[in-house]
């Protein structure tokens, strides 16, 4: 596991805990259900669950549910599964806002007897006129001074389902002409006929917004330490005259680090949701999101998520993150883990015109170059063979040390062959080679002369056709979207090179969903649950070197 970083939230807490305020941290990872999580999630639960993790406490995991319509038992089925893979247990139930609404609405009730909430009949954009600018001041509501029993009637009746949509609100009384626009009398509750709950069906009518419902919740669940991101910040007075204003057990703590932001991607789920659901992508687990269930299927190991997370901190500062640190972080794993295998990606066959009788009909090859303990295999050789077209050239450029007409190259595991002949089709284009072989480089360096270049390769008569996905950048820019510009007009055209004919050795049949190798010099791949016994599905998880940097 990747050592863990400390962190000016970590201090705090530590602190915190130091001073006696807490017997035991506790934290929570707060998804709303409208969507899978993604990177910048990851970091959040790295953050969460690695802290109580670390320092003795626990780290709950609560669905932010106070949004019906857009949230469903399938997001929620698909969050629980992506924590569970980065290795984090909530340690108890799951917990869902919904849990509370009885108990929220208890409170509003409490704030109303307190003269501390009022109903409203402002319309939506009525409030939002009466609420002012930055510059501007806001105006009390008309509705603002209604008697304390006047307020507790309309309240349960609006409950009771007797208002429709829009027409009444509770509002919090604050401050009207409080800088902080989050204090000038926020909703606390409002009117949704008609969606179905996915945990409370159509029990209410009446939902809590999210700034009410958090903190409360939180309180009730005696959470320590409240971590959210920075667009939160100007939130945290409302925060903490919720918990400061209703009976709850404690009064938890707010602290906000910077969202991550990762470039050539988007991770809004709004924006995620449209890649779904217009289906520029496969799905939400397509090899190119930034998805956990795409990093997964794409051939991430969570280690390597958590340790990416580690790698990039956590802080109060914005910035933007290359995607080659997210790469670097699972080839830096791969490399060491990976089994290596030849594959041909794109085929020209090479046919050995005096390979000798007494060739062995396999070579032994070594599953990883510097990890003796992950033992060989036999690789089958034979007279016809592919390699990659890429490794020949009839006029080679400079510095080309791969095979040419007449040239020698090694074949990685086996002998040193030298191309006497050129097959051309009719359009010219080369569709064989014949090349001999030096019968005496088995395992040796041919007498007399260097031959620097070592290719891979795969005998034709054992090898395994495949289909082999090539992801690039989902996008073309770093940040898709930036300014006014839809998203859409970034994308990658070219973010997917599915290879139908790719040719693998035959160890390779075996391979199961999920297992992770790097091809000698092509890199590391991971086969996809699409994958049959017939036609295995290989995706490339990254490349062997960084393709990023700029
Ligand atoms: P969106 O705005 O795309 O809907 P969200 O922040 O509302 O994202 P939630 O499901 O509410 O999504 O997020 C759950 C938790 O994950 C929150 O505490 C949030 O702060 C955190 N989180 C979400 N995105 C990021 C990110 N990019 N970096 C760090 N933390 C994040
Ligand atoms: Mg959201
Ligand atoms: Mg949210």
């Amino acid at each position: 596991s990747t050592p863990t970083r400390t962190n000016f939230i970590r201090q705090i807490v530590q602190d915190d805990l130091a001073r006696g305020q807490h017997a035991r941290v506790i934290t929570r990872f707060p998804p709303e259900p409208n969507g899978y999580l993604h990177i910048g999630h990851a970091k959040s639960i790295v953050l969460n669950f690695g802290l109580a993790e670390d320092l003795g406490g626990v780290c709950h995991l609560r669905f932010d549910d106070t949004n019906p319509g857009k949230e469903s038992p399938e997001f929620v089925a698909a969050i629980k599964a992506d924590v569970r893979w980065l290795g984090f247990d909530w340690g108890g139930p799951v917990r869902f806002a919904s849990d509370y609404f009885e108990q929220l609405y208890g409170f509003a009730l409490e704030l109303i007897e307190k003269g501390l909430a009022y109903v409203c009949d402002l319309s939506g954009e009525e409030t939002r006129a009466y609420r002012g600018t930055l510059t501007e001041p806001g105006r009390d509501s008309p509705y603002r001074d209604r008697s304390i029993d006047e307020n507790r009637d309309l309240f349960r009746r609006m409950r009771a389902g007797e208002f429709p949509d829009g027409a009444r609100t509770l509002r919090a009384k604050i401050d009207m002409a409080a800088p902080n626009i989050n204090l000038r009398d926020p909703v606390l509750y409002r009117i949704r006929h008609g969606v179905i709950h996915h945990q409370t069906g159509s029990e209410w009518c009446l939902y809590p917004t999210y700034d009410y419902t958090h903190p409360i919740s939180d309180a009730l669940e005696g959470i320590t330490h409240s971590l959210c991101t920075l667009e939160f910040e100007d939130h945290r007075p409302l925060y903490e005259w919720c918990v400061a204003n209703v009976s709850v057990p404690c009064q938890p703590r707010q602290i906000e680090f910077s969202r991550l932001n990762l470039e050539y991607t988007v991770m809004s789920k709004r924006l995620l949701t449209q890649l779904v659901s217009e289906r520029i992508v496969a799905g939400w687990d397509d090899p190119r999101m930034p998805t956990i269930a795409g990093l997964r299927r794409r051939g991430f190991t969570p280690g390597a998520v958590r340790g990416f997370c580690e790698r990039i901190g956590v802080t109060k500062a914005d910035n933007l993150v290359e995607m080659g640190v997210l790469e670097s972080a699972i080839r830096d794993e791969l490399d060491a883990s990976a089994p290596r295998a030849m594959a041909v990606l794109d085929p020209l066959r090479v046919v050995l015109t005096n390979l000798p009788a007494d060739a062995p009909a396999a070579v032994q090859a070594r599953n990883h170059p510097k990890d003796e303990a992950m033992g060989s295999r036999a690789v089958p050789l034979g007279s016809v063979l592919f390699i990659d077209r890429s490794d020949f050239e009839e006029t080679p450029p400079k510095g080309f040390k791969r095979l040419i007409p007449e040239g020698e190259v090694r074949l990685r595991n086996a002998y040193v062959i030298r191309c006497d002949e050129i097959i051309k089709d009719a359009d010219g284009a080369v569709i064989e080679l014949r090349c001999s072989v030096d019968p005496d480089t088995l395992g040796k360096n041919p007498e007399g002369r260097k031959v620097k270049g070592v290719i891979h390769w795969v005998a034709a008569e054992t090898a395994v056709r495949a289909e082999v996905r090539l992801y690039d950048r989902l996008f073309t820019v770093p940040q898709p979207g930036a300014g006014e510009r839809d998203f859409r007009e970034d994308l990658n055209p070219d973010s997917l090179h599915t290879l139908s004919g790719a040719l693998l050795e035959p160890s390779l049949a075996e391979a199961q969903p999920g297992a992770r190798f790097q091809f000698e010099r092509e890199g590391y791949f991971v086969v996809d649950p699409d994958s049959t016994p017939e036609r295995p599905v290989f995706n490339r998880t990254v490349t062997l070197r960084d393709t990023w940097a700029k």
